[in-house]
């Protein structure tokens, strides 16, 4: 049964680590992110942009799919299934379709629209027993055709959306989504410690884990990031393996070009991902 996120990241603060949101696509990519969950006895959360949902059907397609995987697999670890950067209209339509966790991105709008509008899906949640995430300001990179800039959030607003009660708290301390540019400076920690500062108990997320250097990710996690979202990096290890299997000119093999065989190497590289992930981010084990 699908969960909020708020148990497990609320046991993840008091046991200094993190929890990973691995973003799908399909089912492949959810059937190995939850084997991989169990097998490591990691909570974990699966996260759906709206594009995403939108490419598997819908989010009724997503709940049923994610819902039927949890019964015939006997997934026994905490699974939420997280909306991510859901929009006004999208935030309402997942919570409809049985989504477990909710992030209303309002980080686009004036500070005090951001903030009516999170108390109204911090109310829903409360009723219906949702975790909600917040963000504040913008993250840099392109999720879904939206670009930020890579600023870094004001920690006086943060304060402000972390008093309404929110579960999680988004906010950039210049991580960038997607691949990182070579000239990247890396995450601000004095940001972060003045967001900490602010916000105090309420969890902090990361947004764009991939290429963050695995030391960033561990100071990170040490200064109180219990949720950290991780999307390209499957991405682009699912690619390269399906990559080598054509170049490796397995399609030609005997049944070669049946699908199944075609998407078992991505699959397993989703696996192993998943699992370097959640060994790194401490989170295996502690389901
Ligand atoms: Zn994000």
């Amino acid at each position: 049964m699908l969960v909020s996120a708020k148990d497990m990241l609320t046991k993840a603060k008091k046991g200094k680590y993190a929890v990973g949101q691995f973003n799908i696509n399909n089912l492949e990519w959810t059937k190995a992110i939850l084997l991989t969950a169990e097998e490591n006895k990691s909570p974990v959360i699966l996260g759906v942009s709206e594009g995403a949902a939108k490419y598997m059907g819908g989010f009724k397609t997503v709940t049923n799919m994610v819902n039927g995987l949890l019964e015939d697999l006997k997934i026994t670890v905490p699974v939420a299934l997280h909306l991510d950067h859901g929009s006004y209209e999208g935030s309402y339509k997942a919570i409809e379709a049985g989504f477990s966790s909710i992030m209303f991105d309002g980080s686009h709008y004036p500070i005090d629209e951001n903030i009516a509008k999170t108390k109204e899906f911090l109310k829903i949640a409360e009723e219906k027993g949702l975790s909600l995430e917040a963000e504040v300001g913008s993250i840099g990179g392109e999720e879904d055709g939206v670009v930020g800039t890579g600023e870094l959030a004001d920690p006086l607003e943060c304060k402000m959306i972390a008093d309404l009660g929110v579960t999680i708290l988004a906010a950039g301390i210049g991580n960038i989504h997607g691949q990182y540019p070579k000239n990247w400076t890396g995450l601000d920690f004095g940001v972060l410690r003045n967001i900490i500062k602010e916000t105090g108990e309420t969890p902090l997320v990361l947004h764009g884990g991939t290429g963050i250097p695995e030391d960033m990710i561990k100071e990170s996690i040490s200064l109180g990031v219990v949720k950290i979202n991780v999307n390209t990096e499957c991405q682009l290890s699912f690619t390269a393996a399906t990559r080598k299997y054509f170049e490796d000119n397995k399609d030609k093999e005997a049944k070669g070009f049946d699908p199944r065989k075609v998407l078992a190497p991505g699959v397993e590289a989703i696996k192993n991902t998943v699992k370097e992930k959640m060994d790194l981010f401490g989170s295996t084990n502690k389901a």
